[in-house]
């Protein structure tokens, strides 16, 4: 849960703190003794005098949450109380970049789980096969695994949605047959990626017999892909 600040005019009282007129938020589940008068309290009937800190930040601690900021997605690490209105929040692009957005109440947009554009809660297993198996095979221009030096998150934000669709298209194309592949949706993610650049390994030499022919046939038929880091240091396919 996100902190009060301390020079906030409510305390919340601890679990075992003495209070003369204790009050619990139904809400926020945070308690305050309405018995001292500040500004906020004595509180009206239903009202919490932490109301502000239920907005967009609900009940959770926002640290973890992802978040959107004009056109980038990013996951907030940190989050510093500033003054009794203000956070700093220290955002973790998706790309690795940092950035510090103030205020973040009014500024940051936050993303439900259940969006599609959310970079890690999207991220099933066949798609972090297959990206993991890209950085792997790949290498840099001095011949380097890109797995040495970049990670997932190094992806720009045009490959990340680039992989993300044509594996789910895949996926989608191929459920059955996935459903019959005894490896697993990762294994199978990693194999999609081998088996469309004609790797040495892929889905037909799994012993899957019939089923990791017709994989095989149909990552073919995706045609090939190659990873690169760009000048900007992020990863790109071609
Ligand atoms: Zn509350």
């Amino acid at each position: 849960m996100l902190p009060i600040p301390q020079d906030f005019p409510v305390q919340p009282l601890a679990d075992n703190q003495a209070a003369k007129d204790r009050v619990t938020c139904g809400s926020c589940g945070r308690s305050w003794d309405d018995a001292i008068p500040t500004s906020l309290t004595p509180a009206p009937s239903a009202r919490c005098p932490f109301e502000y800190f239920h907005t967009q930040f609900g009940v959770v601690d926002p640290v973890g949450e992802f978040v959107k900021y004009g056109d980038q997605l990013g996951e907030i690490v940190d989050v510093r109380y500033d003054s009794s209105v203000t956070y700093r929040c220290k955002v973790k692009h998706f790309n690795g970049t940092m950035w510090t957005i103030e205020p973040i109440l009014s500024d940051l947009k936050w993303i439900q789980q259940d969006v599609t554009s959310n970079y890690r809660t999207t991220m099933d297993a066949f798609l972090e096969g297959y990206l993991e198996c890209a950085l792997w095979s790949s290498t840099d221009d001095d011949g380097n695994p890109l797995d040495d030096n970049y990670g997932i998150e190094d992806l720009s934000i045009p490959a990340y949605e680039q992989a993300k669709q044509e594996c789910h298209d895949f996926q989608m194309a191929n459920e059955e047959l996935l459903e019959q592949y005894s490896r697993g949706l990762a294994y199978a993610g990693h194999d999609f990626w081998l088996t469309r650049n004609r790797h040495g390994s892929g889905f037909w030499d799994r012993g899957e017999g019939a089923v990791g022919d017709a994989l095989t046939e149909a990552s073919h038929m995706e045609g090939d892909r190659t990873l690169y880091a760009g000048d900007d240091g992020r990863l790109y396919f071609a």
